[in-house]
């Protein structure tokens, strides 16, 4: 009878069903645990898994983008005319990306997200650019942390940033953010002993430091926090500070 509810609801829109939160997060978790009952989907565990939910969604060039969009990103053809961005609508942001990570922690958590959550069935655009080479490497996180014991204990605070976003969340000038490369996590009890501490920050930190990006990328070690910022620029970067 539960399920049979929570079928209802995934089809008449939810408000009814779920009270109204006030942040978009908590609203889009209780949306997503009914999509993953109404899909069953599969943690994605491979990067031939990534590359299939990637393939499934409609890519666009920049000159395809809603042309409102693009100027209220900050989307300058310099930099973007020769990027692809995948299309996201409705549902799909509930889609699994990387592990149980959904393609809604890749996008910004902006008026667009809003907009979608609030009528899932009329599928409002949200427009994703991501370099799948950031996927891999933290599937390649998410690999090594479950070898040695531990779990995947945090949040995806910001994937991609359009350049007006960017700016709105103190993002660095140019961040790898904007270019779909990087990815802040917020880290809570990777260890599992029910404390939330610098011990959990540290072990993700050694694992991209020593096997995860190396030399091949940027490291944002924020030492007064629990977040650290990772990102496939290609070569080598580290700092303390955001600025
Ligand atoms: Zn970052």
């Amino acid at each position: 009878m539960k399920n049979l509810i929570l079928f209802i609801c995934f089809f008449i829109g939810f408000t009814q069903c779920k009270k109204e939160k006030s942040k978009n997060t908590s609203k889009a978790i209780s949306l997503a645990e009914i999509y993953d009952k109404a899909t069953k989907q599969k943690p994605v565990e491979s990067y031939e898994a990534i590359n299939k939910v990637l393939a499934s969604f409609k890519q666009v060039s920049y000159y395809q983008l809603d042309k409102a969009y693009v100027e209220k990103a900050g989307l300058i053809p310099s930099l973007y005319a020769h990027r692809t961005f995948y299309i996201i609508k409705g549902k799909d942001v509930f889609k699994y990306l990387v592990g149980t990570f959904r393609v809604q922690d890749f996008l910004p958590d902006d008026e667009y997200a809003k907009k979608n959550l609030e009528n899932l069935q009329a599928g409002h655009t949200q427009y994703l650019l991501l370099d799948t080479k950031l996927l891999y490497r933290f599937l390649d996180l998410l690999k090594a942390l479950k070898a040695k014991g531990y779990k995947p204990d945090f949040e995806v605070d910001d994937g991609f940033r359009y350049p007006t976003f960017n700016d709105k969340t103190g993002g660095a000038k140019g961040s790898l953010h904007t270019h779909g490369m990087a990815v802040d996590i917020d880290i809570a009890d990777v260890d599992g002993n029910g404390k939330i501490e610098k011990a959990d920050k540290k072990i993700i930190l050694d694992l991209v430091e020593n096997q995860i990006i190396k030399d091949k990328g940027g490291v944002g070690r924020y030492p007064w926090s629990q977040t650290v910022h990772f990102d496939v620029r290609g070569w080598y970067a580290r700092w303390d500070k955001q600025n």
